[in-house]
């Protein structure tokens, strides 16, 4: 199935005048914004299946989802359809003062059925940030009405990325984005489970349970009595994909259910497959009273996100007197909830997400497991359709190879080139491939990483 052509073909010349024009007129979000108005960027102009074409026709393999939420690809026309006919039928009503309508109720149902069990309430977002200041609000709520008003505090982690609202990016941990912003007052960090880069003589699975016990200590440094709520992604997706290690997840779990705080599961990139399973907390066996989601429940067709509320938090807030004093214009649109309705029945009902954790997910981590042999891969880690590679100069000694992420910016730019779309994070290359690939197209994948890692190692002067 092919996505409609542009009727002409991009000639050079309206390729450079779209290339000025965003130079001079389109601000980007996370760029360089001088070196923007000065060089200009890629403007991708159309994308079929899982492969993105610039305006110069240039075609990479998308290994990244677009930004983690094109999970099918790019050419999905029962999602098309959904919108275009939603579009045709009822373009826009809101979801306040008591009304409702058909697309927002049946994503909310086709969300309880694919969801961990005790989830039945969903509140909807354009975005997963929104996403995120709504578990604030409904946070602070939950513990108003339970007359525990001082259960202020969330705790998160160092380096992780749950939005870019100010309450989003509070909750989150870059800190590039804290030295921008005066943040909340109510968040508190800690260590996150990156073993790679702080696990010094631990064993994976005992620094694990030191990770994952600086929660408690935070958490009885600050008092059970203040905090409300702990918040995390399965795997640090923005961060630099940090697959933790097994004892991670039990611990917290063991950590929230001896306290009365709550855990929120952070499944924008996640969610929806991502991790082999439905959902990453059903990857890592945890319970959260709060899921975030977004990116991948509309496969990235339309802006959609929500949180999904448990029974435990559900069964407070919907039976006190009150309104519920949060939600936004586009909340429960129809368009992007027919979005969100054709990708979920895509990925239960065609096969696609069983067909990814039992064998797509598999090969994947097979062929990216190889890559340890390489002479700058210092560790490979991988779950589901998810994969992050640590460069290095030297593997006993971990010394990176460039200084300041260069050498990871320097493969990830010749895989570009290359006709691969990786990102680059810190020292790592990650990639986050749609699920519609094919084994052939992963082994094409994998060619061209290899070849610009070998790049790398020429670059850096690193011996094979
Ligand atoms: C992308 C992301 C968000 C923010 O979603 P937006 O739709 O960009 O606001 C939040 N949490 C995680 C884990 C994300 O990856």
């Amino acid at each position: 199935m092919t996505n409609r052509k542009p009727l002409q073909p991009a000639t050079a010349d309206g390729a450079n005048k779209l290339h000025n024009l965003d130079r001079l007129h389109h601000l980007h979000p996370f760029t360089d914004l001088q070196q923007y108005a000065n060089k200009g960027g890629r403007v991708v102009s159309r994308a079929e299946h899982i492969y993105i074409f610039d305006a110069t026709d240039k075609k990479i393999m998308d290994g990244m989802s677009g930004l983690w939420c094109c999970n099918l690809g790019y050419s999905q026309p029962t999602i098309v359809a959904a919108i275009t006919e939603q579009l045709q039928t009822l373009p826009y009503y809101n979801s306040f003062f008591n009304c409702s309508n058909e697309a927002a109720i049946t994503l909310a149902a086709e969300l309880a059925d694919v969801m961990p069990s005790g989830f039945n309430r969903f509140f909807f977002t354009n975005s997963g940030s929104e996403a995120n200041d709504t578990n604030i609000r409904l946070v602070h709520r939950y513990f108003d009405i339970l007359e525990k008003p001082q259960k202020r505090i969330f705790i998160s982690r160092k380096n992780a990325y749950h939005g870019s609202t100010i309450a989003a990016s509070s909750l989150g941990g870059m800190s590039a984005m804290h030295k921008q912003i005066t943040g909340l007052t109510y968040v508190e960090h800690i260590e996150q489970p990156y073993w790679f880069e702080n696990g010094g003589s631990n064993t994976p699975e005992e620094y694990g349970l030191i990770a994952a016990r600086a929660l408690e200590a935070k958490i009885d440094e600050l008092g059970e009595e203040n905090v409300a709520a702990f918040i995390a992604e399965p795997i640090q997706g923005a961060g630099g994909v940090i697959v933790p290690p097994t004892s991670y997840w039990p611990e917290i779990q063991r950590i929230c259910d001896e306290r009365d705080i709550l855990l929120i599961s952070d499944e924008v990139i996640c969610g929806f497959g991502r991790t082999g399973n439905w959902f990453g907390c059903e990857t890592y066996g945890m319970k959260p009273d709060l899921i975030t989601f977004a990116k991948g429940v509309s496969n990235g067709f339309q802006p959609l996100g929500g949180v999904a509320v448990s029974d435990k938090v559900a069964n407070v807030i919907t039976t006190s007197d009150g309104e519920f004093a949060h939600g936004f214009t586009y909340s429960g649109h129809p368009a992007a909830c027919a979005a969100g309705i054709a990708t979920i029945a895509l990925l239960r009902d065609s096969g696609i997400l069983e067909h990814t954790r039992q064998h797509l997910g598999p090969y994947f981590r097979q062929r990216c497991q190889e890559l340890s042999e390489h002479a700058i891969v210092g560790e490979v880690r991988t779950q589901g359709m998810l994969a992050a590679f640590e460069l290095v100069k030297n593997k006993d000694s971990k010394e990176r190879l460039g200084p300041d992420g260069s050498g990871a910016q320097f493969a990830r730019d010749c895989a570009i080139e290359s006709g691969l779309m990786v990102r680059a994070v810190g020292d790592s290359i990650i990639s986050a491939p749609p699920f519609v690939c094919s084994n052939d197209e992963i082994n094409i994948l994998i060619d061209r990483l290899v070849a610009a890692l070998d790049a790398a190692s020429d670059e850096f002067g690193v011996r094979g």
